[in-house]
Parts: C-alpha cells; sequence; structure tokens
C-alpha cells in the first residue's frame, strides 16, 4: 500500500502556512524506517548504513539520519562538500562514484572517505589524485542477468556501472601491490525490488566472489556492501518488503559462507536511499485547472520539474484528494503539470474521486529521488520543503526557488540587468 500515515488533517495545516507546491517529509517516519533497518542487520556487529544523499539531498534530514547512527554515501564533490558541512568524515563516508573528474577522488581521500571504485582504470586516478588506501572497496558486475529461479532482477550486462569478475582478480592483485590491506565488495544489479530475495541473493553472490578472491589474492574480505535497491510499495497492490525477514536471510548466508566463527570479522554495509524515505515525503500541490476535451485532465500547480520519475520512467505515483479518502473514486483523471510536454503528467487514465479546483492533491512516496531529481525546464521553479516533526510542528527546511535564483547564474554583455 502506499503510505496513507499522516492525515488530511497535516496537509491542510502545511497548505495554510506554505504555498503550494510543496514537498512534506515525515519526521517520525524517517526514524522508524532507520531503526527497522538496522534492527533487521543488528546481528551484524559492524553493520552500517550509508544514506543515499543523492535520494533526498537535503541537510535537515541528512542530520536525522546522522542522528539515527548512519553514514552518507556521496557521488560527487557537491554531495561530498554537503556532508563535510555536516560535520561528516571518515569512516562515515562513503564514496561511489562513476565516470566523475579525478579531482572528486582527491577531496574524497583528503575526508578519509571510504572508496568504492567503479572501474580498474580509476586505481591509476585513485594513484594520481590522493593516493590508494589501506581498505577500497570493488563495485562488481557481474554480467549477465541476475536473479534466481523464479524471477530476473535486473540486467547487469547493460548497466554501465561495476568491474568484471576477471577486473577484480587483476585490479586486486595490483593494488595489494600499491599498498591494499584489505577490500570490501560492492554491487548494486536491481532496483525497487519488493519481495526478500534481492539482497541475500546479491549478499550470497558478494559473500562468494569475496572468499574467491580472498583465495587468489590473501587480501581479508573486509566487508560487503549491498548498496541500495531495496523496494517501496508504490502501488495498492504492493506489498512492503518485510525488512526483518531480508537482515535474517541475509545473516543465514553470511553463516553458510563463513561458518559461526566467523562472528562480524566480515562488515555488512548498505546504501539505501528509497528505503529510507521513499515513503516519508508527499508532493503537495493543488488542483488548478480541469479541461475536458477528447480526455479528462485535471492540471496542478506542481508539475514534472518537481517530480521527475512518471515523466521520466513512467512510475506509479499514488494520488489522494485530501478530504476525499472515503469518496468513490468513479472520474477517470489524467493528472498533469503546466509544462510544454505531453509527456508532463503524474497519471495518465487515474480513477480518482471528483476533484475540483483548489482541491488539494497528494502525491504519495516521492519522498527519494523526487525533489532531488527537479529541474528547472520551462521556468518552472524548484518548491520548498517542509519537515513535519515528531513534535507536530512545520518547519521549512528549504524555501521555494525564486525567479532572481533562475536568473542568477546568468552572464552576458549588452543585457538587461538580470
Ligand atoms: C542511487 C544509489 C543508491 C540508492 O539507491 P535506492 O534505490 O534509492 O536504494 C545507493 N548506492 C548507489 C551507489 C547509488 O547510486
Amino acid at each position: 500500500m502506499p503510505n496513507f500515515s499522516l492525515g488530511d488533517d497535516v496537509f491542510l495545516r502545511a497548505a495554510e502556512l506554505f504555498p503550494t507546491p510543496f514537498y512534506l517529509y515525515d519526521e517520525g517516519g524517517i526514524r522508524r524506517a532507520v531503526r527497522r533497518l538496522r534492527k533487521a542487520f543488528s546481528w551484524n556487529a559492524r553493520y552500517r548504513e550509508y544514506f543515499a544523499v543523492k535520494a533526498l539531498p537535503n541537510p535537515s534530514i541528512l542530520r536525522i539520519m546522522i542522528e539515527e547512527g548512519c553514514g552518507l554515501d556521496c557521488s560527487s564533490a557537491t554531495e561530498l562538500e554537503m556532508a563535510r558541512r555536516l560535520g561528516v568524515g571518515g569512516d562515515d563516508l562513503m564514496f561511489s562514484a562513476n565516470a566523475m573528474p579525478p579531482e572528486e577522488f582527491s577531496l574524497a581521500r583528503e575526508m578519509g572517505a571510504n572508496i568504492n571504485l567503479d572501474d580498474i582504470s580509476d586505481i591509476d586516478t585513485l594513484l594520481s589524485h590522493g593516493g590508494i588506501p589501506e581498505t577500497i572497496c570493488l563495485r562488481y558486475n557481474p554480467g549477465g542477468l541476475f536473479g534466481d529461479g523464479n524471477a530476473i532482477m535486473g540486467s547487469p550486462k547493460d548497466s554501465k556501472f561495476g568491474w568484471t569478475r576477471p577486473q577484480l582478480s587483476e585490479g586486486l592483485a595490483r593494488m595489494k601491490a600499491l599498498g591494499v590491506k584489505r577490500f570490501g565488495l560492492h554491487a548494486f544489479l536491481a532496483s525497487n525490488m519488493l519481495g526478500e530475495v534481492y539482497y541475500p541473493l546479491l549478499a550470497k553472490l558478494l559473500y562468494e566472489t569475496g572468499k574467491q578472491l580472498t583465495e587468489e589474492c590473501g587480501l581479508p574480505l573486509d566487508f560487503i556492501n549491498l548498496s541500495g535497491g531495496i523496494g517501496i510499495p508504490y502501488r495498492p497492490e504492493d506489498r512492503a518488503a518485510d525488512i526483518a525477514l531480508i537482515g535474517s536471510r541475509v545473516q543465514e548466508d553470511y553463516l553458510e559462507s563463513f561458518g559461526p566463527s566467523a562472528g562480524s570479522a566480515v562488515g555488512v554495509k548498505t546504501e539505501l536511499g528509497r528505503y529510507m524515505t521513499g515513503p516519508y515525503g508527499w508532493l503537495v500541490a493543488r488542483a488548478v485547472h480541469e479541461k475536458d476535451t477528447h480526455k479528462r485532465y485535471i492540471g496542478l500547480d506542481a508539475c514534472a520539474v518537481n517530480l521527475l520519475r512518471p515523466a521520466m520512467y513512467g512510475a506509479y505515483h499514488h494520488i489522494s484528494v485530501v478530504g476525499k479518502r472515503e469518496a468513490p473514486a468513479d472520474t477517470l483523471y489524467d493528472v498533469t503539470g503546466a509544462l510544454c510536454e505531453n509527456n508532463d503528467k503524474f497519471a495518465i487514465d487515474r480513477l480518482l474521486p471528483r476533484i475540483e479546483r483548489g482541491d488539494l492533491v497528494l502525491i504519495h512516496d516521492a519522498g527519494a529521488h523526487g525533489f532531488a531529481m527537479g529541474n528547472q525546464y520551462n521556468g518552472r521553479l524548484r518548491s520548498a520543503e517542509v519537515l513535519y516533526t515528531e513534535r507536530g510542528e512545520y518547519r521549512l527546511i528549504r524555501r521555494a526557488e525564486t525567479q532572481q535564483d533562475y536568473f542568477a547564474t546568468l552572464v552576458g554583455e549588452g543585457l538587461p540587468e538580470f
């Protein structure tokens, strides 16, 4: 089920305080998600979640993650700088970039981050930009299709990320000669996975590949990094992943691969984004236009620049109308934004209660990869972000963009003042 954990009164009150559109995040929901996750992996004394900053890069949210014991997973200089300003460095930081400017390695090394290398050629880049650390993490791409007898989950052969299996052997041997003492193994082979199969299957692959690499090169496997990929129930028929069951299955595989005497010699790390914040964010918009032509349209004051996923991936986001939870969903709508792009639609052929102009419309489960993917196409600006705190306060954590923000980067001669 999509997340309905906050009552309509919360959104009504928020919309009295802040003009629509805006994002509203539920602090309590986020904290509870982190705690469920940490409990599920508490069997591993070295377990650590590094929140994927790109999913929701707002310092007020990152601070919640830090308070709950998470590290941060960054993949750009700007994300690293945000972490630095929050006082996060060293082992609390993971740097998982690909095809990035080499200087970003220098920055990540200077901050003492765990370095996750995406490619064998990164060895030379790292050598000349910050140097090779004693602990290195490698991102594995096994190629082919990833899945089990029941389902194909992902298609690593088509993915730009990671090293091939032979490259892992070659690169690790080389890095041993360069002073590496231990290694971690990372992979991200499928996204938004519901059910309880993906992480255990991935863990097994990483445990076994790690063991083989240790035998080959003599370096110990320090940790596996299961990265992101746990899904959330976007659709009414979806069931939330049972994180406790996932954790205990990853443990069973651990025991099978390393035996009970291994203790927590091999750490387990994750870099979840969507699971952590996805359900706990709503895009709050207002119906501003209605149109009845070949189809029936409701136009919102939010559009695809505020939430790109439907336009970009055809992703489903549940929509509800404040005050009409119990009303019959008897009207077929396309729910649109104002962009001059026909794919600027939050929903196509969606049965919803009858919507009036002025109604508050909630787009659910937008708390990850939502605001963060925003842009300013058509001169439509980024919205505000509001945190609904555990104490019931509404705290502005990012103001809405203004035209001045949009014009601020313009330079040019002979122009009027911008
Ligand atoms: C995007 C990303 C994540 C988070 O993925 P989710 O699907 O949000 O869990 C984690 N690690 C890396 C390297 C990523 O690029």
